[in-house]
């Protein structure tokens, strides 16, 4: 581990996720608040396994050598190397002598969509549109580069208070589908999956696809579009209703949810239950949907909304140490 783990300050808990609790925590060295992510692994082998192949991911997708130097680290933490504008930074991971694989990743201090979604969802379009066109750009940069993300779901979309909306999570989430750990928590796992994913099939970037439909539908409904009657039979009704030949649920579904054409349209066509004839990310970035006001804010309005979104997270920042007792350098 190049960074070390006596250095970050647990402040709050963010949330409780399938996987464990995400924490928000000071980085002490750079001041910079980062968000750790607790998967609890009772194997140490797991860990270890868990921890490299985030690392190999992540260098590749972002870039930066594998062995990089503690500076680079500390310039990633600082925001002054390259970090994606669509994807969640990972800046490392290391295994706790209690059992857990730490994540630290960028923090988003807007919370996720699932935050939203308890909330009541978003029937504001211009505000879904970013969402949909950030998740888009996010799936897109990591189609490009060969991955898939293979979890998008509500809670793996992160938003700033700059405006900005990411997608998380990916990468961490094929090693726990499959971890006895999780076993017990599999339902929040699975209910975004695509049809050919529940049915144990080959899949593709197209599934990345379906999760982008699902996410957007239950941000605006302000639950999954799915009532799901039993929970313990839960796996069994999602195959029966998007699954099986004869279901139209979905699509019954979207005719029916009351957006706007643009939207509707969007929509139906990311939830096909052929994932063929869904539409690549390249191919939603142009749809009449995603097309409206893009560009329609000015390069001007964009600098002081980047500028008060510092101001806020400075003031986080500042806060947190006061707390903490973390001295403040002048
Ligand atoms: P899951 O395990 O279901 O994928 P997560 O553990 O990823 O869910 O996230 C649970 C919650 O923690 C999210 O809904 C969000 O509120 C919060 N969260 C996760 N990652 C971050 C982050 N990088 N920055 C801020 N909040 C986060």
């Amino acid at each position: 581990t190049m960074l070390v783990p006596s250095d970050f300050l647990l402040i709050s808990e963010l949330g409780m996720g399938a996987g464990g609790r995400v924490y928000k925590a000071l980085h002490q060295p750079t001041l910079t608040l980062v968000a750790v992510k607790e998967l609890p692994m009772a194997s140490a082998k797991k860990r270890d396994s868990l921890k490299k192949e985030l690392k190999v991911l992540y260098t590749q997708l972002q870039g930066l050598a594998e062995d990089k130097p503690k500076e680079e680290y500390m310039d990633m933490l600082r925001g002054k190397a390259f970090r994606s504008n669509h994807v969640v930074s990972f800046y490392d991971a290391y295994s706790t002598e209690a059992g857990f694989c730490h994540v630290v990743m960028e923090y988003m201090n807007g919370g996720s969509l699932q935050d939203l979604i308890d909330k009541g969802g978003c029937r504001n379009e211009d505000l879904l549109r970013n969402i949909a066109r950030g998740i888009a750009k996010g799936l897109k940069e990591l189609h490009e580069n060969k991955f898939l993300h293979r979890d998008l779901k509500p809670a793996n979309v992160l938003m700033g208070t700059d405006g900005k909306v990411k997608v998380a999570d990916f990468g961490v989430s094929r090693d726990l589908a499959s971890s006895k750990d999780l076993a017990k928590t599999f339902i929040g796992t699975f209910l975004y999956m695509s049809p050919e994913r529940i049915k144990g099939e080959d899949y593709d970037g197209k599934s990345d696809i379906w999760g982008l439909g699902m996410t957007l539908l239950a941000s605006f409904l302000g639950r999954f579009p799915h009532e799901i009657s039993n929970k313990n039979a839960a796996y069994w009704e999602m195959y029966d209703k998007f699954v099986s030949e004869d279901s139209h649920h979905m699509e019954d579904q979207v005719r029916a949810f009351g957006g706007s054409q643009e939207l509707e349209d969007f929509v139906r066509l990311c939830l096909q239950k052929d994932p063929a004839e869904r539409p690549s990310t390249a191919l939603l970035l142009e749809h009449p949907f995603l097309a409206i006001g893009e560009g329609r804010i000015t390069a001007a309005s964009d600098t002081e909304r980047i500028e008060q979104a510092k101001k806020i997270e400075i003031l986080e920042v500042v806060t947190c140490c006061k707390e903490h007792g973390v001295k403040f350098p002048r």
